[in-house]
């Protein structure tokens, strides 16, 4: 069994060095309860880059040499387990590693899907956390009503692109900031979002604000937030009275650069409620979200991207790529 581990800690950027692949045997027996799983996909996600560091947060930081952690879905190949049989497809935090042994009567460390539907690897993304974070962000805190505007950042991505499509499915109107022609292009002609805006044509706030008026008649009632700077400065100009921020993610600082507001008086000024979340700690709605959010994907009325890596030794470079929206949707690796 091959694993990745991480090995040292980022001064500033990651890189492939904090990163080292060991091979480790797998037991030859399993113990009563446990299950033996293959991973087919791992999940890369942009939080792993602030686990990596050594420092306070909502989360423990990642061990050092000790297997990266991550969400995995996969086919059971061994089981001593009653729950679960040789062939279930299963949705897991496995790892960035070819196979684990999971204690499966530990709630929570395993659950099983049905690939009817639902590809195994929208598990990881639509139909996975990356969609429940759509979904509790837009429905719980921007709760958009039918003809608002909700203004999305990394558009294109596996949180973005859901957020837009399920205001839309609400009746709001859907306008997305993703880099560059080919991510914005996709964004409106195949997601369906009413416009989009790519934030490398604006460099300064005037023409970033400028942007977002053009694609925003009526103003913006709610911010799915993702990224930080210049797009959340951009919307704060832009945004109608009692307006509502869901703040999601700021990447533009995760190796570490301050991404202070320019104008926070405008909080005050247009009545905003900004609120940060992290979807873990909502595990009460997840089946609802996830109820919706299987039933779109199989409906295909819920669309996604993904940019696959191939084998786990392609792990920390395609993780790095991620972090600089080399990524075109959903990052994954394959293993099988
Ligand atoms: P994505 O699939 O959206 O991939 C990340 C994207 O972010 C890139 O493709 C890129 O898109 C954009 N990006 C990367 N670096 C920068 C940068 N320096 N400046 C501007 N844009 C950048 O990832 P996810 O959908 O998985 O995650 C999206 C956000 O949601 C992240 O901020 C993540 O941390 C957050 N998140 C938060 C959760 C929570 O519970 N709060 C849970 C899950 C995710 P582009 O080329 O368009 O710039």
């Amino acid at each position: 069994n091959h694993q990745i581990h991480l090995v040292s800690r980022p001064a500033g950027e990651a890189v492939a060095d904090n990163f080292h692949m060991v091979r480790t045997r797998l037991p030859t027996t399993l113990a009563d309860g446990q299950v033996l799983v293959r991973h087919h996909y791992m999940s890369l996600d942009p939080y792993m880059r602030g686990r990596m560091n050594d420092a306070k947060s909502y989360a423990a930081p990642q061990p050092l040499n000790e297997v990266m952690q991550g969400g995995t879905v996969g086919e059971v190949v061994d089981s001593k387990s009653p729950a679960f049989a040789v062939g279930d497809k299963v949705v897991g935090m496995g790892g960035w590693q070819e196979y684990q042994v999971v204690d499966a009567g530990k709630p929570g460390m395993l659950r099983k899907v049905s690939t009817e539907h639902v590809p195994l690897s929208a598990y990881l993304g639509a139909v996975g956390m990356p969609g429940v974070t759509a979904w509790y962000g837009l429905t719980q805190i921007i709760a958009p009503k039918e003809g608002q505007t909700v203004l999305v950042s990394a558009a294109s991505g596996a949180v973005g692109s859901a957020v837009g499509q399920l205001a839309k499915v609400r009746g709001a109107r859907a306008v997305g900031i993703a880099g560059g022609p080919q991510k914005c292009a996709y964004v409106v002609d195949e997601l369906g979002f009413d416009a989009c805006i790519d934030y490398r044509q604006h460099a300064d706030l005037k023409s970033f604000s400028q942007a977002l008026k053009q694609a925003c008649p009526d103003g913006i009632d709610g911010v799915f937030e993702n990224v930080g700077g210049l797009g959340l400065d951009a919307a704060l100009q832009r945004m109608n009275a009692f307006g509502r921020i869901a703040l999601c993610g700021m990447i533009a600082g995760y190796d570490g650069q301050p991404i202070p507001l320019q104008q926070p008086q405008l909080l005050l000024t247009h009545r905003l409620r900004l609120e940060g979340f992290i979807v873990s700690e909502h595990m009460e709605l997840w089946p609802q979200a996830l109820t919706e959010l299987a039933t779109l994907v199989g409906t295909g009325k819920l669309k996604y991207r993904e940019t696959v890596a191939e084998g786990l030794a392609a792990a920390p470079e395609a993780f790095l790529g991620l972090l600089k929206g080399r990524n075109f949707g959903k990052q994954l690796v394959k293993l099988v």
